[in-house]
């Protein structure tokens, strides 16, 4: 048996292959954009933004951010032309709560420190979350460049345990990243690696299994939390009362 997953963890490690790279299909999910689109539109934000960028949340979130916090003389890279911008503090106030949207539907934005613990190099994963504009979401990669041994063995998880505690959140201040246990930590897999590296360092273990046959395997290895991909592990993260709602 393997430690139940705190599904409030503050350490949250994820394999990448067949774990996070399927959320490539679901960063975006048509919901929240929906959710995103209606609030910026009721905060009167103008039509044409929405036309000249249909789809996402990440790429509508960067050019409000380029909009109205990066342009110089009124110069911007876009062709959009606002005709009210708010003020700085407005647009701040604006980009907060799109922020705090585009999170609730996302995995690996929620007030945790997100680090991938990978057997691909660490390069080829950087430039994944460089593309899918996700990179400022992961603190950190610990690839096989880093010649530790691979997954099942624990060492991967135990550099990335290190690297928390050497380099504390500044993003989420209220909390002491250098003093992370076990039962705050949580590891995010698909394979059987996956599972027994989390055993072999004491971590809860949520399963992502996209078939049948996978998730046999998963339970097998005794494995007792396990999900269809990461979006339905998202939901179920969603539908327990949110530990940071008092934060505000
Ligand atoms: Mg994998």
């Amino acid at each position: 048996m393997i430690n139940r997953p705190n599904p409030n963890a503050k350490l949250w490690l994820f394999d990448f292959d067949n774990t996070l790279a399927a959320l490539e299909r679901e960063v975006d999910w048509p919901g929240s954009r929906r959710e995103l689109e209606a609030f910026l539109r009721a905060e009167g934000v103008d039509e044409q933004i929405f036309v000249e960028i249909p789809h996402g949340n990440l790429p509508l979130y960067a050019a409000l951010h380029g909009l109205w916090l990066r342009a110089s003389n009124g110069e911007t890279r876009l062709a959009i032309k606002q005709t009210a911008n708010p003020s700085r503090a407005g647009a701040q106030a604006l980009l907060r709560r799109s922020s705090q949207i585009i999170e609730r539907h996302e995995l690996i934005a929620r007030g945790a420190i997100s680090i991938i613990v990978t057997s691909n190099s660490s390069r080829t994963v950087a430039r994944w979350l460089e593309i899918h504009r996700i990179a400022g979401l992961i603190r950190d990669i610990v690839g096989r460049d880093s010649l530790l041994a691979l997954k099942p063995s624990p060492e991967m998880i135990a550099r990335a345990i290190e690297l928390v505690a050497i380099r504390p959140a500044k993003e989420v201040s209220a909390t002491d990243f250098s003093a992370i246990s076990a039962a705050d930590t949580v590891f995010v897999g698909d394979s059987e690696a996956d599972l027994g590296a989390a055993r072999a360092a004491g971590l809860g273990f949520y399963g992502i299994a996209a078939t049948e046959s996978a998730r046999l395997r998963l339970i097998a290895g005794g494995a007792t939390s396990i999900f269809s991909s990461p979006a339905a592990l998202l939901i179920h993260l969603n539908s327990r009362p949110d530990p940071h709602a008092e934060a505000d």
